[in-house]
């Protein structure tokens, strides 16, 4: 009994001195919170639309604070070589290629000097709402960064299981074959159709050189992400305001080590997941529980684990094709919040 006390206590100080080290070594700790655009200044889509009062209040706030804005490429590049990430940094992407970021929030990201990652998907190029090829090169030129939103934007997880693999894979090479064509320029980094991936559309990337791809669930890019998995916080509609901006600007990711599961889809409803924390950082004790942004009980909060955990289960049916689980948790010296979010999806449903 004493021998095993005594071997936990030598365990537990072994791993708070390796995530001590690793904190004070800013090559290999970061925390990058990404946002999601969809739509500027047009009030037909209240819900993907930031109004150009509000998107240039948040580029005004980014400047005073003097935050880096990094495009995704830059930050994949200095996490892969280790190099340090400036320590107030943020990444802002768009997502659909539509036209009113040309018209309208473009010339916003100008005026203040500001960069940006714009993910494309090519079908739609030229179409009435869209961006055409000769404004990409236009941006492009000018230092936005482009990525690949698929060819077709589909529902790629209404097919069955072991078909979504091949056409997913498909559709790629349909993108990157326009790309070429188009702007004679292959992107590396990749945003899935409506954050909807699986870990057969994960490998489909890797095979075909892509670096990174980003998700839709909330969260902060750390070093503790999944590459094919990156987290971004949705900004347009009512996520889209000046105060939500700031609050996440400041966010800490959620380092999570494991996930049981780790797939999207689920067969009781609710699902149930264990979710294993990165110890030495968090007051897990404090973890907070949400589902569609209402507070959840949690099942149950294991803090004396070696790592920490908790076992999430809402306390209603999940009813939306899409669902987060998203837990929060203030650091043990209370001075930051961190952030993580899981997603759920049922294919049976419809958008
Ligand atoms: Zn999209």
């Amino acid at each position: 009994m004493r021998y095993s006390l005594m071997r936990t206590t030598i365990l537990i100080l072994f791993f708070s001195t390796i995530i001590q080290l690793s904190a004070q070594n800013p090559s290999t700790v970061f925390n990058i919170p990404i946002f999601a655009y969809h739509r500027f200044g047009d009030d037909r889509y209240p819900s993907t639309n930031t109004s150009d009062k509000v998107f240039e209040d948040q580029l005004i706030f980014l400047k005073e604070n003097k935050f880096t804005v990094l495009t995704l490429g830059e930050a994949i590049n200095l996490w892969q070589s280790a190099k340090p990430v400036p320590e107030k940094s943020v990444i802002l992407t768009i997502d659909d290629g539509y036209l009113s970021f040309y018209t309208n929030g473009w010339p916003l990201l100008k005026k203040y000097g500001f960069k940006a990652t714009s993910f494309i998907q090519t079908e739609t190029v030229g179409g009435g709402d869209f961006m055409s090829w000769d404004q990409i090169g236009e941006i492009m030129k000018a230092g936005i960064e482009i990525g690949n939103h698929s060819a077709s934007h589909a529902f790629f997880l209404n097919l069955p299981q072991n078909q979504i693999q091949a056409a997913f894979r498909d559709d790629l090479l349909k993108s990157l074959d326009d790309f070429k064509k188009y702007l004679d320029f292959v992107p590396d980094l990749y945003a899935y159709p409506y954050g909807e991936f699986t870990r057969d559309m994960k490998d489909v990337l890797k095979k075909e050189a892509v670096k990174a791809a980003v998700v839709q669930q909330s969260g902060v890019f750390s070093e503790s992400s999944d590459p094919f998995a990156i987290p971004r916080f949705p900004m347009g509609g009512s996520y889209g305001s000046l105060q939500g901006f700031q609050d996440k600007a400041a966010m800490k990711a959620l380092r999570v080590i494991a996930t049981r599961p780790d797939s999207p889809f689920f067969t009781a409803n609710p699902p149930e997941i264990e979710i294993d924390i990165a110890p030495g950082v968090l007051d897990v004790g404090k973890v907070q529980f949400f589902v569609g942004g209402l507070k959840n009980e949690i099942e149950i909060i294991n803090t004396q684990g070696n790592p920490p955990s908790v076992v999430l289960k809402a306390d209603k049916r999940l009813l939306f094709r899409r669902t987060f689980y998203t837990i929060t948790a203030p650091s043990i010296d209370g001075k930051s919040w961190h952030w993580y979010s899981y997603l759920w999806i049922n294919p049976l449903i419809s958008e």
